[in-house]
């Protein structure tokens, strides 16, 4: 038996976080990791022609919490990238998510951004859905109307999650928003960037502690009996920790076709959203998020599926319900101060990066 006051299970955001907190407290920590890297999902590196590619699909970081915005930038400084996103619809790249230049590049024509309120009540009118949204479909289509709803929206969640949107909850429509003004960012918070180092490079900071060690490569519920802990900080699959005994609940899973081109650049922005073409959902190109400078350039192409590395957690009425037996077990179990979990796969949240790290700080600052 290993006695370790704090052991982590992850390396990714949520799990280098808590472990930074415990070990910042005097608690020897272990961290135990699956994949032979650190950094969980938001994991980067250089490729061959030197472009910093998101091994798992693009990350960018915004957050209006400051709590959080400081403590990051204790382990890497941040660039001021703001995120623009293209959508490509009816042979062109029009901006989104929707705001003034979108409707007047959509619908050909030049209102003010004091008029899209009244054109987007005007749109809302003439469609058709249920009031309160229950679903994706009703959030989106009561903010915007069913035009621009099938135009951006309907494929894409459909490619995106393998299924109707009026099966999804409305909070995943709530992460995009819709704005009355000429700000085309994806993103409105106070602070936004990337790393400067890359993601990466900030998590090893993180774990760069006197108090942690590391084991990649290793499986924690194979481990887990020779392992003694204080406290244990489990950030995988929710699921799996309880063996399933509610049923299995769903994510969705990724193929990242990664293509390097020999040209300066590939599209007109980072990120392109393909709606309504195409087998993919978006084309990230890697070399905007740092301004890199090469004669190349990297390309990533995302093709949603069912199975493989869990990315996402699905959110449908079935699947949330089934999350609600599991956190009644999970209470009780953070109740004896031994367990905590935390993050996108621990507590089945459709978390933000910023939203995680919220969460790791919180939780175990009461370790
Ligand atoms: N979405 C969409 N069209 C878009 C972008 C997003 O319909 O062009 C929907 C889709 O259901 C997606 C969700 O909004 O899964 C959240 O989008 P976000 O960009 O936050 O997805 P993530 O970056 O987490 O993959």
């Amino acid at each position: 038996m290993h006695y370790f006051d704090t052991v982590v299970v992850g390396a990714g955001l949520a799990g280098a976080t808590a472990a930074r907190v415990a070990a910042e407290k005097g608690k020897k920590t272990l961290v135990v990791e699956q994949h032979r890297h650190i950094a969980g999902h938001c994991h980067d590196a250089k490729n061959e022609v030197g472009i910093t590619i998101h091994t798992y699909g693009p990350h960018i970081f915004h957050t209006n919490n400051k709590e959080v915005w400081n403590f990051v930038r204790r382990f890497s400084d941040f660039n001021y990238y703001q995120h623009r996103v293209l959508s490509y619809t009816e042979g062109c790249f029009i901006p989104f998510p929707i705001h003034t230049e979108t409707i007047n590049e959509l619908f050909g024509i030049q209102i003010a951004a004091s008029e899209v309120p009244n054109f987007l009540a005007e749109q809302v009118r003439t469609s058709s859905f249920d009031t309160p949204p229950k679903t994706f479909r009703d959030a989106i289509v009561s903010q915007v109307g069913e035009k621009l709803y099938t135009t951006f929206f309907e494929n894409y969640t459909r490619k995106q999650w393998g299924r109707d949107p009026s099966l999804l909850s409305p909070e995943v429509a709530a992460r995009i928003p819709v704005k009355a003004n000429r700000d085309g960012r994806y993103f409105s918070d106070t602070y936004q960037g990337i790393p400067s180092q890359g993601y990466t490079a900030m998590v090893h900071a993180m774990l760069d502690h006197p108090n942690i060690s590391v084991m990649l490569g290793a499986d924690w519920f194979a481990l887990k009996d020779e392992l003694e802990a204080s406290t244990t900080v489990f950030t995988g699959e929710l699921d799996r920790f309880f063996d399933f005994k509610y049923g299995k609940l769903e994510y969705r899973s990724l193929d990242l076709v990664f293509k390097t081109f020999d040209k300066e650049r590939y599209q007109p922005a980072s990120v392109v959203n393909y709606p309504n073409d195409y087998d993919w959902t978006r084309i990230t190109e890697y070399k905007y998020f740092l301004d890199e400078k090469s004669p190349s350039t990297t390309v990533c192409f995302e093709y949603p599926k069912s199975e493989g590395e869990p990315f996402y957690i699905v959110m449908t009425k079935e699947n949330m319900e089934r999350r609600e037996h599991y956190m009644r077990e999970v209470a009780a179990l953070e109740k004896t101060g031994r367990w905590l979990f935390v993050g996108r796969l621990a507590e089945y949240k459709y978390y933000n990066m910023d939203q995680v790290i919220a969460a790791a700080l919180h939780k175990t600052g009461t370790i």
